[in-house]
């Protein structure tokens, strides 16, 4: 069978642990050749290794950047054209939680750096990947919002402001891109077991992260955290043609925790 991702050249942003590494893992099992974008050189050395024993048939470059800055953005993708001629997918995927606190407390400096990652660097990764999907008529991109991005979760202004900046971008773009061959979705992820998670556990209760992890999920429908392959797959089927009239959407990835609130 046709591999779904075949001769397709697809960026990853925060590729380097957690989700994004998840997805690197499942698109390259599913064909794709890929660009790696992290901050941490170690954690894509990793992400590659894992990549090569899901499929050795596919290209996988490495790009160390950092999605705030713009020069960083522009080298991803300059780094995909000439490597591929060309951007089939993108996933706009790396983020921060910061600081857990009242918005009172929260500080404009945590704000900020929330902000710079979750919002500017999605912006900057759209900016310049939509110019190349512009000029090719076809691509795909997916955006990573989160279910603190289409619900109040408490304590998380920053996250918050920028989650849901993350949904306004995708809809807003996705509608100016629908006419030229390009869609573009979010994914709301709720607790999926990642990095990111485990601290948040450990500022939630410092003394008994696995106590505030029970309590955490026992308010979710499927009572456990997602696994990082479950996101995978919604990311995979979003990103192909199998997802063909999927636009401008943002949906939930969370065992049914946006129903519970
Ligand atoms: P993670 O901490 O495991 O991975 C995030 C990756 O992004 C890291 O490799 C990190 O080095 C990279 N990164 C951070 N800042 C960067 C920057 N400025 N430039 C380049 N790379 C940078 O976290 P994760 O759980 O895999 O999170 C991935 C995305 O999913 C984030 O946007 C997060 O907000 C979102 N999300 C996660 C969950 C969850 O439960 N894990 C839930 C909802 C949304």
């Amino acid at each position: 069978m046709t591999q779904r991702f075949a001769d397709q050249a697809i960026i990853i942003t925060g590729a380097g642990s957690g989700l994004g590494q998840a997805v690197a893992e499942r698109l390259a099992s599913d064909g794709a050749n890929l660009v790696l974008v992290d901050m941490n050189p170690e954690g894509l050395e990793e992400t590659k290794e894992l990549v090569e024993q899901a499929n050795s048939e596919i290209k996988a470059e490495l790009v160390t950047a950092d999605v705030t800055k713009e020069d960083d953005v522009k080298k991803y993708v300059d780094a995909t054209i000439s490597a591929f001629g060309k951007i089939d997918g993108f996933f706009n995927n790396a983020g921060i939680e910061g600081k857990q606190n009242l918005t009172e407390d929260f500080g404009l400096d945590e704000f900020s750096k929330v902000i710079a990652v979750n919002l500017n660097g999605v912006f900057l990764g759209m900016q310049y990947v939509l110019k190349q999907m512009h000029k090719q008529g076809h691509g795909a991109v997916v955006n990573t919002a989160s279910v603190g991005g289409i619900r109040g979760v408490g304590n998380q202004s920053g996250y918050a402001a920028s989650k849901h900046g993350v949904v306004g971008l995708t809809r807003n773009s996705a509608r100016e891109y629908g006419e030229l061959g390009v869609r573009i979705n979010a994914i709301a992820p709720g607790a999926i077991m990642t990095a990111m998670v485990e601290n948040s556990l450990k500022q939630l209760d410092p003394d008994n992260p696995e106590e505030a992890g029970k309590q955490f999920v026992s308010a979710n429908p499927m009572k456990r955290f997602g696994k990082p392959e479950e996101v995978a797959g919604l990311v995979s089927f979003l990103l192909s043609e199998d997802a063909g009239f999927i636009n401008g959407t943002v949906i939930p990835v969370d065992g049914g925790q946006h129903a519970m609130y």
